[in-house]
Formats: structure tokens, sequence, C-alpha cells
């Protein structure tokens, strides 16, 4: 049930479930990225049974106090433990417009993981954001995308990897084609997630804290990793990433006294 709860959680955070009519959703009610201020006060009608509190689906988007995005500027350096990237081609993944964000979800027993120090986390999916969403001293990147783990134990790990226009990404071609522009998804070619990773050398500078789930209901307890070093995309590839979505991203969220690690190779 764990699973089953992390991945709804996960999927409520990415797979935009919560963007459909509450009828449609299984009662999650309709949000947007216009109206982010008021998340925490969006009321699910469709159980009238359902009095305050227990009405404000998203409350947790207003009362966390560990909320992501940050700005991620005036960070203290330190060390965590080393990632380890295994990502093996994914064989008929999802392309999915989940009415937020454009996304590609792993197919059933995929078994790529991130590892942090011992521990493994699956990957579950990835989408993109534009702009960024984590910005530094105020300044967002193009886009960014979000890898998306979950444990069986419902520990969840987002990898973020900021992407700024320059070189043509010849990986992102095949993601764009296939996400549908409406929403909706369809089963599409394989994937390598991996393609959208800095390059190696570069892979272990990256900042870190703890946070949540951008997207409501704004879970907390996600452990944040944001590359430091960005990569690149087309000023057409943009352009086309945004004609899926634009804007999809949410405003950065107070510290709350939250320290961000920035850590080097
Ligand atoms: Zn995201």
């Amino acid at each position: 049930m764990k699973l089953n709860l992390a991945l709804s959680m996960a999927c409520a955070a990415a797979c935009g479930l919560a963007a459909l009519p509450a009828a449609a959703a299984g009662g999650a009610p309709y949000w947007d990225y216009t109206g982010q201020d008021q998340w925490a006060g969006i009321v699910d009608t469709s159980d009238p049974s359902l009095v305050p509190p227990y009405n404000y689906p998203y409350a947790e988007c207003g009362i966390g106090q560990n909320q992501s995005p940050m700005d991620l500027d005036g960070v203290a350096q330190g060390t965590v433990n080393r990632l380890k990237w295994s990502y093996p081609k994914a064989e008929q993944p999802t392309y999915l417009n989940n009415g937020h964000a454009g996304q590609v979800t792993m197919p059933v027993g995929y078994a790529g993981t991130l590892s942090v120090g011992n521990d493994a986390y699956p990957l579950i999916q990835f989408h993109f954001h534009a702009p960024s969403e984590h910005v530094i001293n105020g300044v967002a990147h193009d886009a960014e995308v979000h890898y998306v783990h979950v444990r069986a134990d419902g520990k969840i790990a987002v990898l973020g990897v900021f992407l700024d226009v320059g070189a043509e990404n010849p990986a992102l071609d095949r993601v764009l084609n296939n996400i549908p522009q409406t929403v909706g998804s369809v089963t599409g070619p394989a994937v390598s997630p991996g393609a959208f990773l800095p390059v190696k050398d570069d892979r272990q500078s990256l900042y870190t804290y703890a946070g949540s789930v951008t997207t409501p209901p704004c879970s907390e307890g996600v452990s944040w990793y944001v590359q430091s070093q960005p990569i690149t995309l087309s000023a057409t590839q943009l352009d086309a990433l945004k004609a899926i979505y634009d804007e999809n991203a949410r405003h950065p969220q107070s510290a709350n006294g939250r320290v961000v690690t920035q850590t080097f190779p």
C-alpha cells in the first residue's frame, strides 16, 4: 500500500490527475498556475460529507513549511552521499500530456534507479517545466526537467536539471514529437532518460535540500537534488516545449530556515 500511496502522491504531483474535472479524477479538484497562490484554499466539492479541514485537499500548499521550489541562492557548501545513475533505455514508455506538463512515464517494471549512497530510488517518470521552477538569486533558467523517483517505502527523490538555450539536444526531439499537444497519453518509442543529464564530470555538482512536490497537493518529504550545470536545447526546441506548456512553474517558496547545500565533485 505504501508503494501505491507513494505512487499516487507522485502521480498527483506529476501525472496531473488533479488537473481533470472532479468527476473524472476521483475527487481531485481543478487547479492551474495562474491561481497558484490560492491552491491551499481550493475546496473539494465532490463529496458533500467532507467538512473543513478535510475538504481542502491542497492545504499543505499553504501551510507547509518545507515547500518547493526554492531560490537556491545563499547555499552552504557541504558533502552528500555520491549519486549514481542507472537509467537503461526504457522500451514503450508512455508519453503524457497531463494538463500541466509534458511527461514521459516509465513502463511498469522499469529497472532504472538513482542511487544516493546505498539507497536506490526507482525512476517513475520525468517531466518538464518552462521556465525553470528552481531559481538562482531570483533568476530562472529557460526550462527544468524533473526526474521523479519513488522508493517502495514511500520515500521520494526528485532530480532537477536546468535547460538553457544553446546547442540542440537531439534526444529531446523524440520526446517533443511524441508528447500529445492536448491532454492525453500514447505509448511511444523507446527513450533513454539519461539523455537529459549533464555530462558525467558535472553530475556530482548539485544543490540538495528537503522539500515537496511542486504541484497540488504539495506533499512534503521529498529529497531534492538539482544539478548545478545546465544542459542545452535549441531555441526551436524551447519553443516546441513551450507549445506544450508555458509558464508551468510554481513560484519559489519560503526557506523557513531550511539550508540548501551545494556540493562539488
Ligand atoms: Zn516538476
